[in-house]
């Protein structure tokens, strides 16, 4: 699907689909949406367990389904939306069920694996999908961009990092690109002493100096276990090599990712750090709208910083390189392994310094294997997630 055909088949409204509605990017993304009512047609919301806002939401933009993972809330929902003709769904298969309406675009705004099967469901609609749900990438992400190209799907990337390379990548030339930058915040214990990280906290652990996220997003990023992520998310996304993928701590989040080229150049995106920029982007894609965003001003910031990672502070980085060099289920499993013990920490089960530390000895349990259907990387995940959790148990 090229920019052109697509741009010029498509009728507006644009048909459009929240998996996640409620969470942070979801919350976005209907806000963005509410700003251009007339321009979109709302098919499908989908969450796990908030009722209130999952039905302020329907309310207001009228989907054709609404869904939440959790089936014991089916009755409340159902009485909430009671005379709205809004359908209600309860139950995992429900939010699958929601996200196999057809829709020219869906957002993958799920967090963790959690969101596969229905983002699978949105790729083999053949939709454009603004894909946030990084997990799913992580996991499965050869036989997701697999169905992409059969299923005549588009990706389009809503993190921040991948959706600023996005932006300034010469797809046409894919051999003129030397090298992708990511940029990292480097999270709020950037400079902290491993004695100080064994004693952070949940509270302080989802305070991010730069953006407001989800709780498990906010933790990935204080490990740094985030850009791992995003390392193995751009391996997925982009025509390049492992080697080609480098990471850069630029502490204050506006300069969003780079692409170097062959002759030296180096193309960035920048924008202020509010992810309705790039939600906005994949929303209107191939076009763009105005969003009522702060602009950036250079001036005013003065000075942009840039420094190397410290792989011995933040293990997580080697050991998602790792996890992409292996290959096969290994993806899988570190990411299994990291939702158990980021939810582990949350809970207070575990500290800070052992999130990682159970990823690791998950990984290097975990026999490595090929799985050659989304039922078997299904299977790894909850055999990595059983793992990881007797691990916890352990710790
Ligand atoms: P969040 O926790 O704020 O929201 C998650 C959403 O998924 C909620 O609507 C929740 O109801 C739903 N959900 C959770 N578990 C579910 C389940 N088991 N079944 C069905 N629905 C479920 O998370 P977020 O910060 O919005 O992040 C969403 C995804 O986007 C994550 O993969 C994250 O890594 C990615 N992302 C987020 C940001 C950001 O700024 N928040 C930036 C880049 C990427
Ligand atoms: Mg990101």
């Amino acid at each position: 699907m090229n920019k052109r055909s697509l741009g010029s088949k498509e009728r507006r409204p644009r048909s459009v689909s929240v998996l996640g509605s409620t969470g942070s990017i979801g919350c976005n993304t209907v806000s963005i949406l509410e700003n251009q009512r007339d321009q979109y047609q709302v098919i499908a919301l989908t969450a796990r367990s908030n009722v209130k806002v999952l039905v302020e939401q329907a309310l207001r933009l009228k989907p054709r389904m609404v869904a939440l993972s959790e089936e014991r809330l089916y009755k409340e929902l159902k009485q909430e939306l009671s005379g709205s003709g809004i359908q209600v769904g309860a139950g995992v298969d429900a939010v699958i069920e929601a996200a196999q309406l057809s829709a020219d675009w869906v957002m993958a705004g799920i967090v963790g694996t959690a969101g596969l099967l229905p983002t699978l469901s949105a790729v083999r609609n053949g939709a454009i999908v603004a894909l946030a749900n990084k997990e799913c990438l992580v996991s499965a992400g050869d036989l997701l961009t697999k169905d992409v190209a059969e299923f005549g799907a588009k990706l389009l990337p809503v993190d921040s990092e991948h959706n600023g390379i996005f932006q300034v990548f010469d797809f046409d030339h894919p051999a003129a690109v030397e090298k992708i930058v990511l940029t990292a915040s480097g999270g709020p214990f950037r400079c902290f002493t491993k004695d100080e990280m064994m004693r952070v906290t949940p509270e302080q652990a989802v305070l991010h100096p730069n953006w407001n996220m989800g709780q498990k997003i906010s933790v990935d990023c204080a490990t740094m276990m985030n850009k791992g992520l995003e390392t193995i998310e751009a391996f997925h996304l982009f025509p390049i090599e492992k080697r080609q993928i480098e990471i850069v701590i630029h502490p204050q989040s506006v300069v969003h990712s780079m692409v170097s080229y062959c002759d030296g150049s180096m193309l960035a995106q920048l924008g202020t750090p509010d992810m309705r920029i790039p939600i906005a982007f994949t929303l209107a894609w191939p076009e763009r709208v105005s969003v009522p965003v702060a602009r950036l001003d250079l001036a005013e910031i003065g000075k942009l910083t840039f420094e190397s990672p410290c792989e011995v502070s933040f293990p997580a980085l080697r050991l998602a390189r790792e996890a992409l060099e292996l290959g096969g289920v290994a993806p899988a499993v570190m990411n299994a392994a990291n939702e158990i013990a980021v939810q582990g920490f949350l809970d207070r089960r575990i500290g800070f310094l052992d999130i990682i530390k159970i990823v690791d000895r998950t990984l290097c349990k975990y026999p490595t294997l090929r799985a050659k259907t989304i039922e078997e990387i299904c299977e790894v995940d909850s055999e990595s997630r059983r793992l990881a959790e007797e691990f916890m148990v352990s710790s």
